[in-house]
């Protein structure tokens, strides 16, 4: 038993297999969104400023309610094939404003909703601690769906913009998370020959844990709501918070 069982800090899902004493881990893959930066917040203040600049008299939280829900319906109408990422910047809003009655160009302001959210680059509590604790013994990367110049625009302009060997977005691999192809050009770029070497940390079940699970690598299910896992995969690990992530990691190399 290590400190971290008796603490039941990091709760080992059910069919986890980890590996006992010395942990082999060299590359370390997190996930961006919802895991090291603050995605809701990005959209929220995107989304303000941009009504703001607009002079859209629109209540906020109505708005951020239903975007988050449009723009999730459209990503995923991408996923299928139904929309390329360019005609979905001015859909969503276009949608958007339709719901709401509203006359307005919605590509100019889908581009401004872009620009404004390409510069979110807020932060999750313990990012940046756990990152700088991390860094000296780890390779860390960052492996994202996303559009490739906005992830790498929220990214450089964050405080953790040295922090990462590699900057991984799906954009540029020609596949999402959980495809395997995403992984394949991954481990190409950060030199990993070994899978038994890497671990992927992100908040998704569908797409970090199921495509970890999946590759064939160890997964840490960053879980700070506590929601079930109903996915039938048991990750690796399971955190509340990412400082659980320290002795996991780092314990064993004091
Ligand atoms: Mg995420």
């Amino acid at each position: 038993m290590n400190r971290i069982d008796e603490a039941g800090e990091v709760r080992r899902a059910e069919g986890a297999k980890p590996t006992s004493g010395k942990r082999p881990y060299r590359f370390i893959l997190f996930d961006a969104d919802d895991t090291l930066l603050d995605f809701r917040r990005c959209e929220r203040e995107a989304l303000g400023g941009a009504l703001l600049d607009g002079g859209y008299e629109l209540k906020l939280d109505d708005c951020l309610s239903r975007y988050s829900l449009i723009n999730k319906e459209l990503w995923l109408e991408f996923e299928r094939g139904q929309v390329t990422q360019r005609e979905l910047r001015g859909e969503r809003f276009r949608r958007l404003f339709a719901e709401f009655g509203v006359e307005g160009d919605a590509e100019a302001f889908g581009a401004a909703y872009l620009n404004r959210f390409g510069r979110g680059s807020f932060l999750t509590p313990d990012a940046l601690a756990v990152c700088d604790a991390l860094k000296p013994h780890y390779d860390l990367s960052i492996l994202t769906n996303g559009v490739s110049d906005v992830q790498f625009s929220r990214i450089s302009g964050s405080e953790l913009k040295d922090h990462f060997d590699h900057i991984i977005v799906s954009d540029d691999a020609g596949f999402q998370k959980p495809s395997a192809g995403i992984f394949d050009y991954a481990f190409r770029r950060i030199g990993c020959t070994d899978k038994s070497q890497a671990l992927i940390v992100g908040d998704s079940l569908s797409s970090d844990i199921r495509g970890g699970y999946d590759y064939g690598i160890h997964t840490c299910w960053f879980n700070p709501e506590k929601l079930p896992n109903e996915s039938g995969i048991a990750p690796t690990y399971e955190i509340g918070g990412l400082t659980e992530l320290l002795p996991l990691l780092l314990d064993e190399r004091k």
